[in-house]
């Protein structure tokens, strides 16, 4: 992240005083292994959709909250077109969430490590957030949560950037005890091979927000949605607005909820393999990662900046974490086709033999 310059404008809202733009470090690099997308490519039909896309429909609007879209999702997910809510990537549809359930300075709680963007969601909706340390094991500490009395509860499973799971009683102890909200953050969910739609019919305030980002290969048409009871969806509809999902990406993203879901299928087993194939690398390195069950490993690694800046004068991007809380630093690598992860490996074993890790 980077700080935000002290002699603000006066006119600039007050809330946003230590509001940083969203920096993760991503210069360009020959191999990136950082952001946990589809390194495999973009869905066969979606790539034919985007080509064959009609530059007349450019000059029109896109559909005001995307039904077609919302259908595609709600079949893909075995749940009513009313019960989904789409947005500009899962972030806009986090954001839009705090902004419809809090109010201004209500709290936000969330487990500590998780995703870095939710403190700042909700500073940007003039919230207050608190974090949670996680229990041992990376178990969310779902008492401590509730403790707070939060109206919004965020948890993310698999977690950013631990990958652990939340456990089913976790989730089902925050849904049925919340005195508020409960989003489940499920950007990483298809390479966990659980699912939780159904606890949504019995709780009337959770939503899983999720996102064509990550397994759907689609991070740059930025889709995002979440699942949840009607009414509560409705609410984060409002707070969202209008046209948030553009024509070329509602028609691309419904071409592949169509027709590329068997490709995803795959590429989502592919990820599995070389994940679990990738834990065995790191362990035979002497390091100890932390199981993983989404498209990415985190290590724990000392002087994991050094490290990450060491592999990228090698030309390959991993995302370092210092100091986490009960994990210290770590690094979070994407998992991609077999000869890149190879690749990231090796850098790594010849980043820590230069940099150290006393
Ligand atoms: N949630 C989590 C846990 C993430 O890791 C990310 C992306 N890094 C997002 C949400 C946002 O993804 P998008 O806006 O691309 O859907």
């Amino acid at each position: 992240m980077t700080s935000t310059a002290p002699d603000r404008l006066a006119v600039a809202r007050a809330a946003y005083n230590d509001v940083p733009l969203y920096d993760p470090k991503r210069t360009p690099v020959k191999l990136d292994l950082t952001d946990n997308t589809n390194l495999w490519g973009v869905p066969p039909r979606a790539e034919q959709e985007i080509r064959e896309f009609a530059a007349a429909t450019i000059t029109r609007y896109p559909t005001l909250y995307g039904t077609e879209l919302k259908a595609a999702l709600a079949a893909h997910a075995g749940v009513t077109a009313d019960m989904v809510v789409t947005g500009c990537g899962s972030d806009d549809v986090l954001d839009s969430a705090m902004r419809a359930f809090g109010n201004e300075g209500d709290l936000v709680a969330a487990p500590d490590p998780t995703f870095a963007m939710v403190p700042i969601f909700a500073k940007m909706n003039v919230l207050r957030s608190t974090l949670i340390t996680e229990l041992p094991d990376h178990e969310v500490d779902a008492e401590a949560l509730l403790a707070t009395g939060a109206k919004v509860i965020y948890v993310c499973s698999p977690n950013n950037p631990t990958g652990a799971l939340v456990a089913r009683r976790t989730l089902e102890t925050l849904i049925d005890r919340a005195p508020g909200v409960v989003l489940i953050d499920e950007a990483y969910t298809e390479f966990a091979g659980v699912s939780n739609v159904d606890l949504l019919a019995r709780a009337p305030r959770v939503l899983l927000i999720r996102t064509l980002s990550k397994a759907f290969g689609l991070a740059g048409l930025r889709i995002g949605y979440a699942l949840g009871q009607p009414q509560l969806v409705a609410e984060v509809e409002k707070s969202r607005g209008p046209y948030k999902v553009n024509a070329l990406a509602e028609r691309v993203a419904v071409a592949a909820l169509r027709h590329d879901v068997q490709w995803v299928e795959e590429h989502i087993q592919l990820a599995v393999q070389n994940r679990d194939r990738l834990t065995i690398e790191l362990l035979k390195l002497g390091l100890d990662p932390i199981p993983s069950s989404a498209n990415f490993v985190c290590v724990p690694v000392r002087n994991a900046v050094a490290v990450a800046m060491a592999m990228r004068e090698k030309g390959v991007g991993v995302r370092p974490f210092p100091n986490l809380p009960r994990i210290g630093d770590c690094l979070r690598i994407s998992v991609g086709p077999w000869p890149m992860v190879e690749q990231g490996v090796t850098a790594l074993a010849a980043a820590i033999k230069k940099v150290g890790t006393k």
